[in-house]
């Protein structure tokens, strides 16, 4: 069979289960395997100790699908790993419930490059790796099998399909085509999802539980939501017992989105504002207007892609949450968040410490969000944890 040979020396990662193998820890590729091809990744002693997904275009030349090396990759290899992790959803993998739920997970769900989010009655699928595209079919058939979708839209129209050799897609994969839009539930409130246009797979399900603390918080609150996308925090603010609303983002359509979320949900145009610009530029001029607020979102988009931006994403979240500190009144409530992999918490908290210092505002982390359980990290996959949240109680 073909194979892939781990350099003497550089197989730790890979005996301690990391689905990774870079091209730096690899001696030699037997066999001439096509791209996505399953190969068995053999150590320098010549053991056999798991197979994985060749992708010759990346710098990640083979992510494992099992380190049992006598297993096969095969129809039922998928519809055993699809089935394990649609059941650790339990009741939200039901798509007869009108909510919303990651099914599969990638990586920390045992298959590289695989997201599957439900929405309602519809699936929505990523194919992000050579691995996951080279098994598209059989993973889209026993979805269907498996999740009994309405239908099954494929969102693999993102850059990282690039770094695998891939084009992008998206289209129909599977059943019938979703509506325009499709209505999901969440925490007593509803949503309006762009399956074919929205961001990631159409909504951000990994805030879900930061969406259901803010709503904790926001009893009688003046709330500013930054990079606000379709509302999901205001929504949920409002929903809290929120006075007021302020979204900020510098997308149209999802502002636009977001007013009718708001609608939706039966809350009065006037406790919502929606501000279309740069959130840098609106929070300086809120700053300058001398405007203040009791609870500020801040979720930007990742900033930090690679290694090599981190010094200027890290000036970024710097800058957003000292001008947000700046803004809250005394008693007043931070919920911060970072969607780099690359930024460590550490270093996050590191740069809200400073931000705080350099507003002149005494804040203490009251509590600490992460991603949603649907979104579950793997224990030898410390990657998988991506988002970070920091509440922040500034003083009186
Ligand atoms: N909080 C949202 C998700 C935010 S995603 C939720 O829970 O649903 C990040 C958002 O930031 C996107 O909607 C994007 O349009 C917006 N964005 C990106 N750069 C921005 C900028 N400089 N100013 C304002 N919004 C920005």
């Amino acid at each position: 069979m073909k194979a892939v040979v781990i350099k003497r020396g550089r197989e730790k990662s890979l005996l301690r289960r990391h689905p990774w193998i870079f091209t730096g820890a690899v001696a030699s590729v037997e066999g001439r395997p096509q791209s996505g091809e399953t190969v068995e990744v053999m150590l320098a002693d010549g053991s056999r100790v798991a197979r994985a997904a060749y992708s010759p275009a990346s710098q990640i030349v083979a992510r494992v699908w099992t380190f049992d090396p006598g297993e096969d990759v095969s129809l039922d290899f998928f519809r055993a790993r699809l089935s394990r992790a649609i059941e650790l959803r339990g009741a939200r993998a039901r798509t007869g419930d009108p909510g919303a739920a990651r099914l599969v997970n990638a990586e920390s769900d045992g298959l590289p490059g695989v997201v599957v989010d439900r929405y309602g009655r519809w699936l929505v699928a990523q194919l992000l790796t050579a691995g996951a595209e080279r098994w598209r079919e059989v993973i889209a058939g026993e979805l269907e099998r498996l999740a009994s979708p309405a239908g099954i839209y494929e969102r693999s129209d993102v850059d990282v399909r690039a770094k695998e050799g891939l084009d992008k897609r998206s289209g129909l994969l599977r059943g019938a085509e979703p509506p325009e839009l499709v209505e999901i539930a969440e925490g007593g409130c509803r949503f309006l999802v762009d399956l074919r246009r929205g961001h990631k797979t159409g909504f951000y399900l990994d805030q879900r539980e930061n969406r259901a603390a803010v709503a904790e918080y926001a009893r009688g609150a003046e709330v500013l939501n930054c990079f606000s996308y379709t509302g999901g925090f205001g929504v949920s603010a409002l929903a809290g017992g929120a006075a007021r609303t302020t979204n900020v983002d510098s997308s149209a359509p999802s502002l636009e989105l977001s007013r009718r979320n708001m609608e939706l949900n039966g809350f009065d145009e006037s406790a919502s504002e929606h501000v279309e610009g740069d959130a840098f530029a609106v929070l300086r001029r809120y700053r300058d207007e001398g405007r203040s607020f009791d609870l500020a979102v801040l979720d930007p988009p990742k900033f930090a892609e690679s290694r090599v931006q981190l010094a200027r994403a890290s000036r970024g979240y710097k800058d957003i949450n000292l001008l947000a500190l700046k803004l809250l009144r005394p008693g007043g409530v931070l919920f911060t968040f970072s969607c780099s992999g690359l930024m460590t918490s550490e270093l996050f908290q590191k740069i809200v410490a400073d931000a705080a210092l350099d507003a002149g505002r005494d804040a203490r982390i009251v509590r600490r969000l992460s991603q949603a359980e649907d979104h579950p990290v793997a224990l030898p996959f410390p990657e998988g944890a991506y988002l970070k949240g920091l509440v922040c109680r500034v003083a009186r």
